[in-house]
């Protein structure tokens, strides 16, 4: 009998869906995914698309895995031994999967902010979120949360946040209906990736679709109210300079952290993710981690685009490897490596007048940098680079994307700019008219 190599790969998400999909051919591999949520692997990214109602969640889901990948939904992995060569799972149902190598790909958890009256500690059933009150990372989240505002008359909601998932998240809620006010406790909305003047066009678009949002308000509590069932329902948030909202839905969107719990326990180093090499190998050699839960050289990126580089790249270490663990290439000259990946952050927001963002790098210049910017307000167009040197480091494009494509390889590439004579007037200005320079 042939000796196979097995992989047991724990996350069915975006980076462990795609895995198994790229090692499920790869003949003296025999593939398990343990995946905890029941429901086929789907795209993250178009959740709030399904909260608007604008996809059915069938419509979202991710291609299947490959014939002969072991996937188990449904199961979670609670503990990780490990030996000298390899070792198990053990999962909640009490099963344990034995390894010769395993992947973690568990995905971030949301963050749950210091707010007054979200949790309530039940002796049964361990700290429970109050009815109408729900995070936004599953689709299981995003299905209970449009039945939940499908129930009502007229309903309200708070997202408490204004990242890039509240933003889709108001945006999605008012595309049902649902009167929908965002708290963002920062200067501006989605501070990670925009500056003040694109964050405002932000707002503007927001307060177009109908969405009230509110900046520099920090969220001190939520007023509760138990009914007849025992279960305590939200009613109200407040703010922490008193100021009450009554409503009837509150969308947590303060952020994600790796989930890491595992990898901890199994004695693996974490430092804010599992802590991986540019093999996305861990502090075990037999134990790789790839996607949201993965720290790699320092930077966690939380992005669809680098977990799934991730996936290609472990996909083409394991597929290389021989069975036997002394066949592994992994050090070999010219073996796949992860070298990091410059993750652009895109949104469009649909509505009257669609709008469409993208930002990458360094978006505040440096003392030396010069700065490249273009605005109109009256159509909601800006456009802004940072060029340290000959190299771009950094961009905001808003409105007319059509400049996108060429600036973002220019930036993803690191290539030098090119300044073509034609621009020796403007030597920079090039870069944000219509072909990116390209
Ligand atoms: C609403 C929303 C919008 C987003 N929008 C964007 C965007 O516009 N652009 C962008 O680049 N990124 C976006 N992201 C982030 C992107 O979705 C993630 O970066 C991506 O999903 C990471 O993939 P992953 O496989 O590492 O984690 P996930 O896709 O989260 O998958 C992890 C999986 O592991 C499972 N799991 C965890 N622990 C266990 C265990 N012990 N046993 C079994 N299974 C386990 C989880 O249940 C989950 O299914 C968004 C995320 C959300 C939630």
């Amino acid at each position: 009998m042939t000796f196979k190599r097995r992989v047991v790969v724990i996350g069915g998400g975006m980076a462990g869906a795609r895995l198994v999909r790229r090692l499920g051919a790869v003949p003296h591999l025999s593939v398990t995914l343990l995946g905890e949520e029941p429901r086929p692997a789907y795209n993250r990214v178009l959740l709030a698309e399904v909260l608007a109602g604008r996809y059915r969640p069938e419509v979202v889901e991710l291609p299947g895995p490959a014939d002969g990948v072991e996937v188990r939904r449904g199961v979670r992995a609670v503990r990780i031994d490990r030996a000298e060569h390899g070792g198990r799972v053990v999962c909640d149902d009490g099963s344990e999967v034995p390894y010769d190598t395993l992947v973690l790909a568990t995905g971030s958890n949301p963050v749950l902010p210091p707010v007054r009256g979200l949790f309530e500690e039940r002796r049964s059933e361990g700290r429970e979120l109050p009815e109408g009150v729900y995070a936004f990372r599953t689709m299981d989240d995003c299905l209970a949360l449009a039945d939940a505002a499908e129930g009502l008359a007229t309903p309200r909601a708070v997202v408490i946040g204004g990242g890039l998932l509240g933003v889709s998240a108001a945006r999605a809620l008012a595309a049902r209906g649902v009167r929908t006010v965002l708290a963002h406790q920062g200067e501006h909305l989605m501070e990670r990736q925009l500056d003040q003047a694109a964050g405002k066009l932000l707002r503007r678009h927001l307060t177009g679709l109908g969405v009230e949002v509110h900046t520099k308000c920090r969220v001190r509590g939520l007023t509760t109210e138990t009914g007849d069932d025992g279960r305590r329902a939200v009613r109200a948030v407040t703010m922490a300079d008193g100021y009450r909202l009554d409503c009837d839905l509150v969308v947590l969107a303060c952020g994600v952290r790796p989930r890491v719990g595992l990898a901890r326990a199994a004695g693996l180093v974490v430092a804010g993710g599992v802590v991986v090499d540019d093999q996305l190998r861990t502090s075990d050699p037999d134990v790789h981690a790839v996607g949201d839960c993965a720290e790699h050289a320092g930077v966690l990126y939380g992005l669809a685009g680098p977990a799934q580089d991730q996936a290609d790249v472990l996909a083409g270490l394991l597929a290389a490897e021989g069975p036997e663990r002394a066949e592994r290439p992994e050090d070999a000259a010219g073996a796949p490596r992860y070298t990091g990946t410059r993750a652009l952050t895109r949104l469009t927001l649909a509505g009257p007048g669609p709008f469409d963002l993208a930002a990458f790098g360094e978006t505040e210049p440096g003392p030396t940098d010069e700065v490249v910017q273009l605005a109109d307000h009256t159509v909601g167009a800006y456009r802004k680079v940072v060029v340290r040197g000959d190299r771009l480091v950094g961009g905001i494009l808003v409105g007319d994307l059509s400049a996108v494509g060429a600036v973002a390889r220019s930036w993803a590439d690191d290539e030098s700019l090119p300044v073509p004579e034609a621009a020796a007037g403007a030597p920079l200005l090039h870069l944000l008219t219509h072909d990116g320079g390209s």
